[in-house]
């Protein structure tokens, strides 16, 4: 199965596709997980994204393609993905159209002011990046992951000003994107946040539910 998640930045697409890779049997490819990572280790792809990722402003597409393709074909054969991240243009989506099938669109709904509230108080983890928040999805001991007991960080882009950016660059490039697959006729499914401590857990048993009714789960 090869699906896409779409959301506003916050929306939870991370939370949710970590959640479901093991259930699913999926590779995620999180295109932000991979700039952070390679301006982390500060590789040429690291150095070509940073001023992007900081501002929140869109990396080039022929930057972001690149890295779609090369990680598509380290997927083994009969293996199916979840991108989280990707196509976030147009032309992005016109792209991936000519190299892969996608079955279906996981579309998270999330109203704005509940998106700079979680923001604010996301944590991620230095080590495996999984996303806590110190008020809504905390940590088992306060600053420390869970799954791997790494230092918890807010990333650079959390901050008001940037997020105003991200929230403006979804609006105006990403979510035309989400129109041009309602026409494609691919089947989504729609996951609705109506507040703000909304635990993820219902939200990936329903799109599981949902997922199953498809045949794709
Ligand atoms: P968000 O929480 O805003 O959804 P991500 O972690 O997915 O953030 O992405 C972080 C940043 O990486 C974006 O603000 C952007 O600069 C860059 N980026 C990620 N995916 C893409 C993409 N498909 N096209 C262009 N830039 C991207
Ligand atoms: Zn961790």
């Amino acid at each position: 199965m090869n699906a896409i998640i779409f959301g506003a930045p916050g929306a939870g697409k991370g939370t949710y596709s970590t959640r479901m890779q093991n259930q699913l049997g999926v590779d995620v490819i999180a295109m932000g997980d991979i700039f952070r990572e390679s301006v982390k280790q500060n590789s040429e792809l690291g150095n070509k994204v940073k001023s992007y990722v900081e501002k929140g402003a869109l990396v080039p597409d022929e930057v972001v393609v690149e890295v779609l393709k090369e990680r598509l074909s380290r997927i083994p054969a009969g293996k199916g993905f979840l991108l989280d991240g990707f196509p976030r243009t147009i032309a992005q989506a016109e792209t991936l159209q000519k190299i892969a099938k996608i079955d279906v669109i996981l579309m998270l709904d999330v109203p704005d002011q509940i998106i700079v509230e979680r923001l604010t108080s996301r944590r991620l983890c230095k080590n495996c990046g999984t996303v806590y928040n110190i008020r809504f999805l905390k940590p088992k001991v306060e600053g420390k992951c869970d799954k791997c007991g790494g230092e918890l960080y807010l990333r650079a882009d959390d901050n008001e000003t940037v997020i105003r950016n991200r929230l403006q660059v979804y609006k105006t490039q990403t979510e035309p994107v989400v129109e041009y697959y309602k026409k494609t006729g691919i089947p989504f499914i729609v996951n609705v946040t109506k507040s703000i401590d909304q635990p993820p857990e219902p939200m990936v048993e329903h799109m599981m539910a949902e997922l199953k009714k498809l045949n794709l789960a």
